[in-house]
């Protein structure tokens, strides 16, 4: 008789749960997985996916626009946002349902219900309880919204994916990529939006260059960024809201929406009641092997509050199964990952930004080109494109790499394998560039604009 049901009882079929369980299953391991909402996560369902197709529906409308000087003739363009939702929603089901069959065709288990830990071999699902030999925790996180007066009348990303209508008017609050994706998002699809952040500048932690480029980039499309703005209370008028900041000023709206941070979704778990450390902010304390204060107990993931993106949930669930199941042991790298916004224009990033490299005592070479992107010489769209190389002086290697354009997600993407590789910009130099593109500029960047 087997001492445990399981060899591996996953908690969250999300991104890096998915990953675990049928890399651990791929190695013989007997595993189950436990998910009480719907299989592919917060990526699938109401993050990264239906984000990223909205902001393409959100892309249209300057393309109309556009098209004209170059010979178009666009009919009056409507835009129909139950048709929008209606067919984002076909998609995530889809995709749902090969999550689904990903998970059958490894022989992982799935079981659809809420999971609570009871010992450190014992979780409690679907009203009976099962062991396994290991546990692994990938719950992610959750939107956290403030506890001021009329927050009930607020929505979250959640909610914004499954609006009835496009508000007319949306205050969309918060200063992360969140905020910033959402305000290009509603201001591209016809909404009025005033973003608010109670610190100096959006997307803290981003290179300072980037953060007011982008914002002046918003700005020029229409959207409202407030800066220093704390909202103290909301009230409902009627169908509209009104909020109340603590200055004093009454903004009026349809909807608001938080964006202001993400919890580690781990209360009630019953992890601290096993002897698994959490810190203040409720993330799950590991070692670099994932491993928590209880030696059958992993995390990985948001629920670890490392680096919160999908590729590294997937890339911290693959370590774990990989050096648990199979005969591999290594841990994630979790230096140097690239990153993007998908604002209006969207962002790429890799490595450092300059403040962070002067931080580290460097003294550096800075490259850079502001620039007017080919598309819109024609187009005659005030849109500016911004790249950026942070060089440290002394080796030449390039610390960071910085875009905010046309396709600065993709752009990166590739910049990013250089970067990871320890590249010096003489390397980048010796890259024929790829012509006409705006990328080649990362390539072309010829006389640091500043250095110290
Ligand atoms: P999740 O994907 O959150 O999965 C956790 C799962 O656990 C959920 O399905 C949940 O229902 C389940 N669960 C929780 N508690 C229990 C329980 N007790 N029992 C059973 N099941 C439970 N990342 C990117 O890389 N690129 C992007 O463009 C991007 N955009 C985003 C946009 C938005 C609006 C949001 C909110 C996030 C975005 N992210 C993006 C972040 C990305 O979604 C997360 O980093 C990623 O999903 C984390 O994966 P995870 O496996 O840790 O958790």
């Amino acid at each position: 008789m087997p001492q445990y049901d399981y060899d591996l009882f996953v908690i969250g079929a999300g991104s890096g749960g998915v990953r675990a369980a049928r890399v651990a299953a791929g190695y013989g391991a007997k595993v189950a997985i436990a998910e009480e909402s719907r299989v592919g996560g917060t990526c699938v369902i109401r993050g990264c996916v239906p984000k990223k197709l909205l902001s393409y529906a959100a892309h249209f409308h300057e393309d109309f626009e556009d098209a004209r000087n170059y010979g178009w003739t666009v009919g009056e363009a409507t835009f129909d946002w139950a048709t929008l939702i209606a067919n984002k929603d076909k998609e995530i089901d889809r995709l749902n349902g090969i999550y689904k069959k990903l998970l059958a065709g490894s022989k992982v288990e799935l079981l659809e219900s809420r999971a609570v830990i009871v010992d450190p071999h014992t979780v409690e699902v679907g009203g009976k309880r099962v062991t396994a030999k290991n546990l692994l925790i990938a719950v992610g996180g959750w939107p956290e919204r403030p506890q001021i007066p009329g927050i009930e009348h607020s929505i979250t990303s959640n909610e914004a994916f499954h609006l009835q209508s496009l508000p007319k008017e949306i205050i969309v609050v918060g200063g992360g990529y969140i905020a910033v994706e959402f305000a290009g998002i509603f201001n591209g699809l016809g909404a009025k939006v005033t973003e608010l952040y109670r610190g100096e500048q959006i997307l803290r932690g981003f290179d300072d260059e980037v953060r007011h480029f982008l914002a002046a980039e918003m700005a020029k499309k229409g959207i409202a960024i407030r800066t220093h703005a704390d909202v103290a209370r909301i009230d409902k008028s009627g169908a509209r809201l009104n909020v109340t900041l603590k200055d004093g000023a009454v903004l009026a709206c349809d909807a608001i929406m938080y964006a202001t941070g993400r919890r580690p979704k781990t209360d009630g778990l019953g992890l601290a009641e096993v002897g698994v450390t959490l810190k203040e902010s409720g993330a799950i304390a590991v070692d670099a092997a994932s491993q928590t204060a209880v030696p059958s107990i992993h995390a990985i993931g948001d629920c670890t509050d490392r680096v919160n993106l999908t590729p590294v949930a997937i890339r911290e669930g693959h370590a774990y199964a990989d050096s648990v199941f199979g005969s591999r042991s290594w841990a994630v790298d979790h230096k140097t990952i690239a990153s993007a916004v998908f604002s209006h224009p969207p962002v790429g990033v890799v490595g450092l930004s300059e403040a962070a490299a002067r931080g580290e005592g460097r003294a550096l070479d800075i490259y850079k080109a502001d620039f007017k992107p080919l598309k819109h010489t024609i187009s005659g769209r005030d849109e500016r494109t911004l790249m950026k190389l942070v060089v440290d002086r002394q080796s030449q290697v390039v610390l960071g790499a910085h875009m905010v354009g046309i396709d600065a997600p993709e752009i990166i993407q590739a910049i990013a394998i250089a970067v990871k590789m320890g590249a010096t910009k003489q390397q980048f130099d010796a890259a024929v560039a790829v012509h006409p593109t705006a990328a080649e500029e990362f390539v072309t960047l010829r006389t640091p604009v500043a250095a110290g």
